[in-house]
């Protein structure tokens, strides 16, 4: 038997909502959990970009599409729907959880008093940006890594780059979400200006657009020469740590075998005076 998706338990009379997490972008990607959560709605909203990308599954639904700034008109319409006995979907690129809607959604409900018997929430997860992104490069994210968005509309500039900081100090594999858009350009500069205070200038450095999309370009490049490729909205980049080094072409950050194993035989390194 197939496990239900929905595992709060209601009381109310009110419908269902569940934030889906739709993955990069290609139908091999989604979930089938994903597919079903879509296909099972009677509603589904979402940015009209993210819509596009799922329009298969959506045929004969009502379908509510908003801009990309109406954040907080979707998840304000998705719970109200929900609490009028609907069964909606809110849709979300990547993971709903992981710079989507899921938490703002949790906060209107809390205003609106939501106890968690009123409606059902339930929350999908996706394929993230960050590891369909890695895929394509190789293996950059075999260690200790930090996800920073560059995107200061809700975050101060000050606490992101305290987080650069903080990230290229402790020699993390850094994700940037959000690098660049067509009026914030200063933002992707000066996270590599930090990131070069304490790394390499030739640390590798993976610019992903549109991964498992169309339109996908994949650049392996440096921290010294990343800005010579175009970066936007789209695109997530990937910074190495210390140890991050091309294995034909592929962008590896090592998990540190070859110090204790001969990669050959598989044998363990004896220490020496041990
Ligand atoms: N919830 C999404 C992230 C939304 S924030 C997720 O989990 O992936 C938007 C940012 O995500 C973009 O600016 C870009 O940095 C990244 N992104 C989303 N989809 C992408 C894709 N298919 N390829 C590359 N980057 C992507």
């Amino acid at each position: 038997m197939t496990k239900s998706y929905i595992t709060s338990s209601t009381t109310g009379n009110g419908g269902t909502l569940t934030l889906v997490g739709f993955g990069p972008g290609s139908e091999d990607h989604l979930t089938p959990i994903a597919r079903r959560a879509i296909e099972g709605a009677d509603i589904i909203i979402g940015y009209r970009t993210y819509i596009d990308l799922v329009r298969p599954l959506i045929q004969k639904k009502t379908v509510i599409e908003t801009g990309m700034t109406e954040e907080i008109d979707r998840a304000t319409q998705a719970v109200e729907l929900a609490y009028s006995g609907q069964n909606v979907a809110l849709v979300s690129s990547g993971d709903v959880g992981i710079y989507g809607m899921a938490g703002l959604t949790y906060e209107v409900l809390e205003e609106k008093g939501w106890t968690g018997r009123e409606v059902e929430v339930a929350v999908i997860p996706g394929i993230t940006a960050l590891s369909a992104c890695a895929s394509l490069l190789g293996a950059p994210l075999m260690h200790d890594f930090a996800s920073i968005s560059l995107s200061d509309l809700l975050t101060p500039w000050d606490v992101i780059r305290r987080r650069l900081k903080a990230a290229a100090e402790a020699d993390f594999v850094v994700a940037l979400y959000n690098p660049r858009s067509s009026k914030r350009v200063r933002q992707v500069e000066e996270a590599r200006e930090i990131l070069l205070a304490h790394r390499a200038h030739d640390t590798p450095v993976g610019i992903v657009k549109s991964a498992m999309r169309e339109g996908e370009v994949v650049v392996i490049s440096t921290l010294d020469a990343m800005l010579t490729h175009p970066i936007g909205m789209l695109t997530t980049i990937l910074i190495g740590n210390s140890q991050t080094r091309l294995v034909s072409g592929r962008m590896v950050t090592p998990r540190g075998y070859r110090n204790k194993y001969n990669l050959d035989t598989g044998v363990r390194i004896k220490k020496e005076n041990a």
